[in-house]
């Protein structure tokens, strides 16, 4: 009957919800160790120049793979490791382990840039550059070949302590990009103050392309206010030609996506480099 059917739904929702209860639970518990151990790790996309189609700069991303649950998809893992104000020391292992991992690569201008995310709670910290700084001392990075990338909607509501922060990072020779740019309220006076470097457009916007008459006009605009910003223009999320084509057509300056590389592990990327006659054997 209907009723049995109805109860029997409840039963299977109820259920989902333990579930997913159960893997947060089990998640929350295991971060702590995941994230000292390094367990939790960077894997890298490359950042393509769009006339050269050659890669300039990659970007971490941090990956989990668990020993039982399988990857975990760092959208719920970094909203957990937030929760239990884990986030900051996510970021400063990925940071360590990227710039030891890529430090060669950047000596030796293989690569241009290294790219990593900041929390949004984490840039408005009081300390946030000094820390961010002292690790790349610790690696003997150089500032000037680490990119770091906030989003919106870190910087609005406590825009002077962000600001006071990027500034900080900005004088050190540290690049800024504002990612996910067109998914928040482009707070314009913000573009203004803040020392970006770099404006990453979302995906989303870059999935328009073609299906949306107006993202030719969107784009220009778009490429107009990183001129008078003076910021160089990276597209996210290039998975075809006519996307890659298009962005390059109207003077975006670095492209990224499933297009050139998935995210992939260091070993791996080191084959890619090598196979690509970017690095030798
Ligand atoms: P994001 O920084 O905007 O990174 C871009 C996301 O798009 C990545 O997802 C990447 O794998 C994915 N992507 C790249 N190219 C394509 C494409 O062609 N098509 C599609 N559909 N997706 C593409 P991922 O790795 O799952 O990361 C999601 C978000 O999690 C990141 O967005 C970033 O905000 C955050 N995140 C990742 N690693 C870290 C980290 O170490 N620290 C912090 N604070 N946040 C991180
Ligand atoms: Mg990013
Ligand atoms: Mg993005
Ligand atoms: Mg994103």
């Amino acid at each position: 009957t209907a009723k049995r059917r109805g109860r029997g739904m409840v039963q299977t929702f109820n259920q989902e919800i333990r579930d997913t209860l159960a893997r947060r639970l089990k998640l929350a518990r295991d971060l702590p160790d995941a994230i000292t151990g390094r367990r939790i790790r960077p894997f890298y996309q490359p950042i393509m120049g769009t006339t050269d189609r050659k890669i300039q700069a990659v970007e971490a991303l941090a990956r989990w793979d668990h020993p039982e649950l399988g990857p975990v998809s760092p959208e719920e893992f970094i909203a957990i490791a937030q929760e239990s104000g884990l986030l900051s020391d996510l970021d400063t292992v990925i940071l360590d382990t990227a710039c030891r991992e890529v430090g060669p690569w950047l000596k030796d201008r293989s690569i241009t840039y290294l790219s990593v995310n900041a929390s949004p709670m984490d840039i408005v910290g009081v300390d946030f550059a000094e820390r961010f700084l002292a690790s790349l001392e610790a690696t003997g990075t150089n500032p000037e070949h680490i990119c770091l990338e906030i989003v919106e909607s870190a910087i609005v509501g406590n825009l002077e302590a962000a600001y006071r922060n990027l500034e900080h990072l900005s004088q050190a020779g540290v690049m800024i990009a504002l990612d996910d740019y067109g998914t928040g309220f482009s707070n314009l006076r913000a573009l203004l103050d803040l020392p970006l470097d770099k404006l990453k457009i979302d995906q989303s916007l870059i999935q328009s392309i073609g299906s949306n008459n107006k993202i030719a006009d969107l784009m220009t605009s778009i490429m107009q206010l990183a001129d008078t910003l003076q910021v160089n223009v990276v597209a996210e999320g290039i998975e075809t030609k006519l996307q890659a084509a298009f962005v390059t057509s109207v003077g975006c300056h670095l492209m990224q996506g499933y297009l050139f590389s998935r995210p992939q592990s260091f070993d791996s990327l080191s084959k890619w480099l090598t196979a690509n006659e970017i690095r030798a054997a």
